[in-house]
């Protein structure tokens, strides 16, 4: 049995969906919320939602406090993926290298992500054990997900290298792409190697059974 469990917290929602016929910000926006556990690492991806919501969430969904989250990773820096990141003000905040880097160029300035940029240390490639960091550019220049192992399945934590389940099946990227030939090697990359993907904006998307699964 492998130690290596997901849950997903929170799911998350687009400000405007092309899906649903919207064609401007229809609500705020927020990222989907994922709990990843290994042995004695408890990391939340892109706690997006406001600090009451995640508190709630924690508890309700793991039974657990902000106090026994160990690392927050951020798939990439937007205020829609990191709102309520303060909850976790004693756990590592980390992000792939290149994001930071971009960050601390570009959108240190910003008064609401500026705190949290320089707080921000380089993601190792290995987390923990069955959780690694996986770049997929394109939606920022940095963007990275993650990679959760267990014994039978591959769930790739894709943040906005698929927004929702709907952009994912038409393969549609969003419109707001740093990079988009990036944004869509990423993309194939994603559907390639996840069992399962954890949209930025979604519910958990199972894309196909593992080999020798009925
Ligand atoms: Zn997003």
């Amino acid at each position: 049995m492998s130690d290596v469990r997901l849950d997903v917290l929170a799911i998350g929602t687009l400000a405007a969906n092309r899906f649903w016929n919207e064609t401007g910000p229809a609500r705020e926006e927020f990222s989907t919320v994922t709990l990843v556990r290994s042995g004695e690492t408890v990391l939340v991806v892109d706690p997006g939602w406001p600090q009451e919501v995640l508190l709630a969430v924690l508890y309700y969904r793991a039974g657990l406090k902000p106090e026994a989250v160990t690392d927050v990773f951020l798939t990439h820096v937007d205020t829609a993926h990191l709102r309520g990141i303060g909850l976790f003000s004693k756990a590592r905040w980390l992000a792939y290298e290149e994001e930071i880097l971009y960050a601390k160029t570009e959108l240190v300035a910003d008064s609401a992500l500026g705190p949290v940029i320089k707080k921000l240390s380089a993601a190792p490639e290995k987390i923990a054990p069955g959780l690694d960091i996986f770049p997929t550019p394109g939606h920022s220049p940095g963007h990275a997900s993650l990679l959760v192992y267990t014994a039978l399945e591959t769930t790739v934590v894709a943040g906005d290298a698929a927004l929702t389940r709907d952009y994912l099946e038409h393969g549609d990227l969003g419109s707001t792409l740093y990079d988009r030939d990036k944004a869509e090697d990423s993309f194939r990359e994603v559907l390639e190697i996840g069992d399962f993907v954890v949209p930025g904006h979604d519910n958990i998307v199972w894309l196909r059974s593992t080999p020798g699964m009925v």
